[in-house]
This record gives structure tokens, sequence and C-alpha cells, in this order.
């Protein structure tokens, strides 16, 4: 079954690839030659994964799914949130984005955070919806050179490692992500 991930990131089909098993064809955008800058205007998590979705199936008539991903910090009252990828400003990098929200929590003692994934999937023309949820904290300094993104200050609940410092196959058993893609594949696989 032939599914466009509507997402240009290696890191995530690569994730996503090594979640799925072979009768499953991903493709990215860039095989579909879509390069358009899909504008993620929406105020919710939820709200940005669907347009995308929508996007791509008006726009090329296939079956697809986007992502769309935030880490929720509870003492910042959900930041960075819808805004993770940005956090920093327009010249943002994950390196500026992680520098912002530890100077950010410098003064709460409260670290506990969660990431979000939300996956909608448009298949034969009709919309799904699938959540995943790893909760966690915000550990005081970067740990760990793996994974992508906030990973380096993320430490997923009852773990003694950020999720940079586990492999991917560790962070594929419990990270948000994996638990959203579970749940989109077990819907494909009724089908
Ligand atoms: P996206 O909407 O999935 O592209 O995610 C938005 C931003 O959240 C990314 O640019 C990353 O900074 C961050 N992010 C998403 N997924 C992860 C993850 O698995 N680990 C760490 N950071 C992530």
């Amino acid at each position: 079954m032939k599914l466009i991930f509507a997402t240009n990131n290696d890191d995530k089909i690569i994730e996503v690839k090594a979640l799925l098993n072979k009768k499953f064809e991903i493709q990215s955008l860039k095989d579909i030659n879509c390069f358009d800058e899909i504008v993620e205007n929406k105020k919710t998590i939820e709200g940005n994964a669907i347009l995308k979705a929508e996007y791509v199936h008006e726009k090329f008539k296939v079956d697809c799914f986007a992502d769309d991903t935030g880490l929720e910090v509870e003492s910042l009252d959900g930041l960075p949130g819808v805004m993770s990828k940005r956090f920093s400003g327009l010249d943002y990098s994950a390196e500026k984005n992680i520098n912002k929200l530890l100077s950010m929590m410098k003064l709460f003692p409260n670290r506990k955070a969660k990431f979000k994934t939300v996956i909608a999937l448009i298949l034969n023309d009709e919309l799904s919806v699938f959540t995943g949820i790893c909760e966690g904290e915000i550990v005081f300094t970067k740990k760990g050179s793996k994974g992508f993104g906030y990973d380096p200050i993320f430490k997923p609940i009852g773990h003694e490692f950020t999720f940079a410092e586990m492999d991917m196959e560790m962070k594929n058993t419990i990270g948000h992500r994996a638990k959203a893609m579970n749940k989109l594949i077990e819907f494909l696989s009724k089908k």
C-alpha cells in the first residue's frame, strides 16, 4: 500500500520506516516532487497535522498522512507547544530552541513536560486522527547526541536517559511519534 508521508524531514522518514512493515511503501514529499512550503498557521498541533494532510491530498490526489509534534512544558503553560520548531525565532535551530527553553525554565522547579504527536491520515477521502503522548521531564543540561530537536533535554518518565542518549529502537518503543504511528498502523492493518 503506497502512502505519502507529508514531510521532508529525513529523520522522521527513517523513524517511521523502522516502525512500519514492508506492507506499506512510504514516500516523502520529495518523492512526489512536492517542494511547496506548507504554511503551518493553525493554533493547535492537531490543526497543523490536518492542514498538511489536506493540502497534499487536495493537490496531489493521493492517500497520505501528516504529523505534527510539540513539546509541552507544564510550568510554561504548554509552551513551546505548537511553536516548538521556531521557538527561538525565524533564525531558529535546535540548539537555540533548547537554550531558550532552558533559560526560561531556570526559575521553575517543576520540570514536567510531554511530547505530543498528532497524525492526520486521509485514506479513501476520509480523515482519521491519531494521538501519541510521551510524558517526561526537562533536564538541566543537554545530554546525548542521538535523535534531533529537543531530544538532548527530554527524559521520558521512568527512564534514566534522555532521548538523545537512547538508541532509536528504544525511542521507537516509548516515544510519542511511535505511539501515534502504532495507532495508525493498527488502523491500517484492519483495512
Ligand atoms: P514537527 O511538527 O513534527 O516538525 O515538530 C516540531 C518541532 O518539535 C521540531 O522542529 C522539533 O524541534 C520538535 N520535535 C518534534 N519531534 C521531536 C522528537 O521526537 N524529539 C525532539 N524534538 C522533536
